[in-house]
């Protein structure tokens, strides 16, 4: 059985990986190397739906501590302003003034 993990890296994936080995397979000793002259990218991770459900739903951390200490801020759509409109809002999941295609 695998019983030691080194993770090169300690960005989004480096940091993700680790903490979802140790929820799923605790057991395991899972060690992070990283480079101190070489620094993470950082720069916006979690604002896709995904983040939010490998964290709190797959891997059940806690929510209030998570948010307590993560401090995020709350990114609900991405403006972008090309196209035939002067914007228009793309919300990362449907809203109430979304439409689904007419046909599916
Ligand atoms: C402008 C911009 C906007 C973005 N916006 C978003 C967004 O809105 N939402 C989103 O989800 N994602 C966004 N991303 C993407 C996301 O930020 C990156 O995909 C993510 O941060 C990459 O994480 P990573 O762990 O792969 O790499 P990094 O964060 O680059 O981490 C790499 C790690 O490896 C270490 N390392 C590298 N080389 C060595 C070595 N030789 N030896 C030891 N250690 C080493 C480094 O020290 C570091 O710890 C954005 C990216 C950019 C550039």
């Amino acid at each position: 059985m695998i019983q030691n993990v080194l993770i090169l890296g300690a960005g989004s994936a480096g940091l993700l990986a680790a903490i979802t080995l140790k929820k799923k397979l605790p057991q395991l000793d899972v060690r992070v190397v990283r480079s101190s002259d070489i620094g993470v990218i950082g720069v916006g991770e979690g604002t896709t739906p995904a983040i939010p459900l490998h964290l709190f739903d797959y891997l059940q951390l806690d929510k209030a501590r998570f948010y307590a200490q993560a401090e995020p801020t709350w990114k609900l759509s991405i403006r972008f302003h090309w196209g035939p409109r002067d914007y228009f809002d793309c919300p990362f999941a449907f809203q109430l003034s979304g439409q689904w295609c007419c046909n599916n």
